[in-house]
């Protein structure tokens, strides 16, 4: 919710960035941060793990203005006349967020906050997600942070079974970010453990009451088996795949010359869900999925080519 490129959105409102960064009353130093974080988001420049930490870096800068963010982050949303939308927030926003559901006409009722949980890390911060999910306001959780290698399946199958726990009182979404393929070359085992432990609780009543969403989906070892469990999967669960074409460019996972392996699993329509993952907008994204399914890779490639370059 917070990226660095939604604060680019806002700025756009105002005119430019820096008038935009002005009207957020952010510190002046914060705005370097960003600006150097913004001009290495280039898809030409070389180091791309020095430009994710600037990015970091920016971010938590800005935390400092949360509140303002998420404000101005919830109003964008409203204003895009999409009836249901998911929002990732932490747990440490939670009071920034009610406020903005109080203040946002009609905002409760359109929004769904998932609580972000970073992959692997069983700490202070993921027990706090989890203790939000007995809050009214929040809906599940995301499983969120850069895919650096193959998840850990007795972490996530510990954590399923809280939420299982929780599930069986509360209908819950599990989204979990997954086969992005971080700088295109880690975490290639990622989907199938997923989705196999997942598929190893189907006997389980509570699975019923889970909506699980795979965001990517573009990075697997086994794309046979993937499909296979996605297709069992389906009639146990609420089960779909949310491509998110712009970031995984922008993050390196596929060429833009070669989009086609967002398109590998040839999903039927009803499993497939197109979102941003925060890169570009719902529209965009969208219609760049449509060439993709369509197979229509190089048109794809050259939509993918304008838009990116939009959000730098
Ligand atoms: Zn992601």
């Amino acid at each position: 919710m917070l990226e660095p490129e939604q604060l680019l959105y806002v700025a756009q409102e105002h005119g430019s960035v820096s008038a935009g960064i002005r009207a957020l009353g952010i510190d002046p130093a914060h705005v370097d941060a960003f600006e150097d974080a913004k001009s290495r988001l280039d898809l030409r420049q070389g180091n791309f793990e020095q430009t994710y930490e600037h990015v970091r870096r920016f971010r938590q800068a800005a935390f400092e203005r949360h509140d303002d963010w998420i404000y101005a982050s919830i109003a964008r949303i409203m204003k895009s006349g999409v009836s249901r939308v998911i929002v990732q927030i932490a747990p440490a926003q939670i009071d920034a967020y009610r406020w903005a559901l109080g203040a946002i006409p009609g905002s409760a009722s359109r929004l769904r906050a998932i609580v972000g949980i970073f992959r692997n890390q069983q700490s202070s911060r993921t027990e706090r997600a989890l203790a939000l999910l007995h809050d009214p306001d929040v809906h599940g959780v995301d499983i969120i942070g850069a895919e650096e290698r193959n998840d850990s399946e007795p972490f996530f199958t510990s954590l399923l079974d809280r939420l299982l726990d929780i599930a069986a009182n509360k209908e819950l979404i599990l989204r979990i970010h997954a086969g992005e393929g971080f700088l295109g070359r880690r975490g290639i085992g990622n989907v199938n453990m997923y989705l196999r432990s997942i598929a190893q609780r189907a006997a389980d009543e509570r699975i019923r009451r889970l909506r699980v969403i795979i965001a990517h989906a573009v990075y697997i070892d086994d794309i046979a088996e993937t499909t296979q469990l996605l297709n069992s999967l389906r009639c146990k669960t609420n089960v779909v795949v949310n491509v998110n074409p712009l970031s995984n460019v922008v993050f390196r996972a596929v060429s833009i010359d070669n989009m086609k392996s967002i398109a590998a699993l040839q999903l039927p329509r009803d499993l497939l869900h197109v979102g941003t993952d925060n890169i570009g907008t719902l529209a965009e994204n969208m219609t760049v999925a449509r060439l993709l399914a369509a197979g229509q890779a190089a048109r794809a490639a050259a939509q993918a080519r304008r838009f990116v370059g939009q959000v730098q």
